[in-house]
């Protein structure tokens, strides 16, 4: 990590002091690094099982029939049946509600960085229960444009956070966003695969190459940002793709 990073650390400790839960703003004790809490933690829509064993996204009761389960015993999603990803796995802390969206929206928008601790915390909380053998942390990256206008990448926080809680290292100059991609709002799964095409380059194949990776964003929506990247990622000879992110849109 870079000084630069360690000096923002050390701000943000300054900053928020993790002491006022993050949704209803009740006093917590220092020691509460999820910065929620108790009432509202079970509020928060976390997912849970049954999920889909690729996308990780819940898998409900009237999907969960015979057929949607594999040899394994594992269970894929009616999306993942007939749409294939790039990355081997994927998993999301929360379901994309309300509540998480606006949390979202401030932690992105409105400057509340300190979010990325509570996001951060459950996030590896999630990789500590997957069971996955990851090498190297990558951010999904912004465009330069993108970054200078936002003045900071919401998934380079998180990756630093992850790094730090599991010692795993990450890079944030491996994987770069070549072209600066129209907003995917309001665009459907065909729309969004063909606006995300070729937006990523591995501009550093070795440190890749043979390593198991895991990337990090905020919201899985359709998967095609991250299929993106896991696309360039395994053509330059990366491992195995790993994918957590903040929230996951459940389909319709
Ligand atoms: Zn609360
Ligand atoms: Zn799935």
């Amino acid at each position: 990590m870079s000084s630069l990073r360690l000096l923002l650390d050390a701000v943000l400790d300054f900053l928020y002091p993790r002491i006022d839960c993050v949704c209803c703003g009740k006093r917590l004790e220092k020691s509460a690094l999820q910065g929620i809490c108790g009432n509202c933690m079970e509020y928060m829509p976390f997912i849970r099982d049954p999920k889909c064993s690729l996308c990780g996204k819940p898998i409900f009761e009237e999907n969960s029939a015979e057929e949607h389960s594999e040899p394994s015993g594992k269970q894929i999603c009616t999306e993942c049946r007939f749409h294939v990803h790039n990355y081997d796995q994927a998993l999301a802390v929360f379901e994309y509600s309300i509540t998480i969206k606006e949390l979202i929206h401030r932690y992105k928008y409105d400057g509340e960085y300190g979010l990325s601790r509570t996001f951060g915390f459950f996030m590896s909380e999630l990789l500590k229960k997957s069971g996955w053998d990851i090498h190297m942390i990558i951010p999904v990256p912004l465009h330069k444009n993108r970054l200078k206008s936002r003045g900071f990448n919401q998934a380079a926080l998180l990756s630093d956070y992850l790094s730090q809680r599991s010692g795993i290292p990450s890079a944030e100059d491996v994987l770069i966003r070549c072209v600066d991609t129209k907003t995917q709002t309001g665009f459907n799964r065909y729309q969004r695969a063909e606006n995300l095409k070729n937006a990523f380059t591995v501009v550093n194949p070795p440190a890749v190459k043979g390593r198991n990776i895991l990337l990090i964003d905020d919201v899985h929506t359709t998967g095609a940002t991250v299929d993106s990247c896991s696309r360039v990622l395994h053509q330059a000879g990366a491992g195995k793709v790993y994918v957590i992110t903040i929230a996951s849109v459940l389909s319709e």
